[in-house]
């Protein structure tokens, strides 16, 4: 055994993203991973650019569906248009926040990231929702002020839930939280909550963590019981930090569906093949995305 780490119990674990196609980007997919799931209630981690893109929609995602999950939209550069089937029509910048919650059943398309900069950087979260809310109400929230907070030389700006004392407006159906933070040089110490697990995803920089150097392309995964997080960047770095309670079930994800199991997800796919008014319109100049065929069916 390492005595060095005697004092923090779970150790840091690095898993390397995988890359997947969104639109014509390439993007780093940080969770679900294979043998992790969810941080807290987070399931989905999708880190894009930073890239320069063709002016036009070739970024964008024309209309598709989402349940049982929230979207967390966040953009370093760029600029997104979210149009969904609640009716909403919201340009997304840095700095601002987009949350969308999907609950029964909701249809989105983003025209997005370069289609008016040229530029694209910023990352897709999902929150998986828990039973008490997941067959619910769909909803669209859009933060264009968010809390900042100061902690030595990092900056915090808190995008769901709470940190160091500082709450997001966003909403929020379990107990999690996410924030962006901006570190020149120094170490930061941050506190953790030991009921919580947390992740580090790295958006530009790299800083290091119990002596491992985490870079973008990476998930640091902290399991519960760590009640302090120390980062020393080794350049200017601007990470997400993730974390939350242990979510209540295993989820079961396909496409952009969160679920609990294959039925579930077997009927959303059927119902969004089908044209089924779950799935309302949405006004948008792309055709509908149709799904892919689930694995266990083919
Ligand atoms: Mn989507």
């Amino acid at each position: 055994m390492d005595n060095a780490h005697a004092q923090s119990a779970p150790l840091v674990e690095i898993t390397e993203s995988h890359v997947a196609a969104v639109g014509d980007l390439h993007v780093r997919r940080a969770l679900p991973r294979a043998g992790r799931r969810t941080v807290g209630a987070w399931c989905f981690v999708d880190h894009m650019g930073p890239a320069d893109v063709p002016l036009g929609l070739g970024s964008s995602i024309g209309p598709h569906p989402h349940v049982g999950l929230q979207t967390v939209t966040w953009l370093l550069e760029g600029e997104v248009l979210h149009r969904d089937s609640l009716g909403s029509e919201q340009p997304i910048r840095p700095g601002e926040l987009n949350l969308m919650t999907a609950g029964h059943g909701i249809v989105h398309a983003e025209e997005g990231m370069g289609a008016r900069t040229g530029r694209a950087h910023g990352a897709q979260l999902w929150v998986a929702q828990p039973d008490r809310t997941r067959h619910g109400a769909s909803a669209f929230e859009h933060h264009a002020e968010l809390p900042r907070v100061e902690i030595g030389r990092a900056v915090g700006t808190v995008l769901v839930g709470e940190f160091a004392g500082a709450v997001s407006p966003a909403r929020r159906d379990t107990d999690h939280f996410g924030v962006d933070v901006v570190m020149e040089a120094g170490t930061l110490a941050v506190p953790l909550r030991t009921d919580c697990e947390h992740a580090v995803v790295v958006l530009s920089g790299a800083v290091e963590i119990d002596g491992s150097v985490v870079t973008p392309g990476h998930l640091a995964y902290l399991g519960p019981g760590r009640d302090e997080l120390a980062m020393r960047p080794t350049e200017p770095t601007r990470l997400l930090l993730l974390g939350g309670v242990p979510f209540e079930a295993r989820v079961s994800m396909f496409w952009n569906f969160v679920a609990r199991d294959h039925a579930e997800l077997d009927v959303a796919f059927d119902e969004w093949m089908s044209g089924d008014e779950r799935f309302g319109p949405v006004a948008s100049p792309m055709p509908r995305i149709p799904s892919p065929v689930p694995p266990w069916r083919r």
